[in-house]
């Protein structure tokens, strides 16, 4: 972990940094950030939105510009979608958390909403990291899915050195050998962040799986391996999804999901004092 200057804890004394979005603090106690993989339509949107607040969720995920394996799958309404986007958080108030796949798009992106994802793919896009960096919006940074922790922390110090201390770090699953999940979700680098870093460390079980029945499990695990919020796809019909219908919670299960974590609060907060 050397040249780490900005994002490591170099020995020094334990220090989280907090990031506040909107009214919510992240960093401090535990966040949630739920949503579809893309906006489709403004009507699904809204009414995922509507469901994610009403259950709990502190922010509102949802991608304009989708960087798809295939160049025919649908890549996303792009300045359409960040409209829909906004009335969302009109209607909601939910900080809005979008992904943006190229540098020329950073600076006006960053008008339309709170958070700005770089997603696992462009990880060490590092035009793209030096430019949201120029930015003063927080970035949710994905973990590369062939990265090390060290590659990972930086990606995020090219954001930090060019004046941008709000970073987010999210492990999203990394690739392995097993082809039961569609990644291999590492929740030892939730602790391992802990003791290198100081940034906010999130999870999101739904990439990181790939599989409905195994969202739960790993949002529940994130929180007792002590990370500061989940990202997870939530989606109000599943079933006619554009993009990850097959990894998507519908409203019913992400409502049980938060009263789940919701009752792991009281019980992390007395391991804390063992
Ligand atoms: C996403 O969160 O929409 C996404 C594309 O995730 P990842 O970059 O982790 O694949
Ligand atoms: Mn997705």
């Amino acid at each position: 972990m050397k040249n780490l200057r900005l994002t490591a804890l170099n020995g020094g004394p334990p220090r989280r940094t907090i990031i506040r979005v909107g009214g919510v603090s992240i960093g401090e106690g535990f966040t949630v950030i739920a949503g579809p993989c893309s906006v489709e339509t403004e009507e699904q949107t809204l009414k995922t939105a509507h469901q994610v607040k009403e259950a709990g969720a502190h922010l509102l995920r949802g991608g304009a510009f989708k960087p798809r394996t295939s160049p025919y799958a649908f890549q996303g309404l792009g300045i359409k979608g960040l409209q829909i986007l906004e009335k969302a958080k009109k209607e909601t108030g939910l900080p809005i958390v979008t992904e943006v796949l190229d540098p020329r798009d950073v600076s006006w992106v960053a008008e339309y909403v709170d958070v700005l994802q770089i997603g696992t793919r462009n990880m060490q896009n590092f035009s793209l990291l030096k430019e949201v960096g120029r930015t003063k919006k927080p970035v949710l940074l994905k973990r590369g899915m062939y990265s090390t922790l060290s590659e990972w922390l930086n990606c995020a110090e090219y954001i930090l050195a060019e004046g941008n201390p709000n970073v987010i770090l999210c492990e999203r699953g990394i690739r392995s050998f097993d082809t039961y999940t569609r990644n291999t979700l590492d929740l030892s680098v939730v602790p391992a962040v802990k003791e290198v870093s100081h940034l906010p460390i999130f999870v999101d079980p739904s990439h990181g799986t790939g599989k409905l029945s195994l969202v739960e499990p790993m949002s529940l695990a994130a929180r007792a391996a002590g990370a500061d919020g989940i990202m997870v796809e939530v989606h109000c019909n599943p079933a006619e999804a554009l993009c990850d219908g097959d990894q998507s919670l519908n409203p019913e299960m992400f409502a049980s999901l938060m009263n789940k974590l919701n009752h792991m609060d009281a019980c992390m907060k007395e391991i804390a004092k063992i």
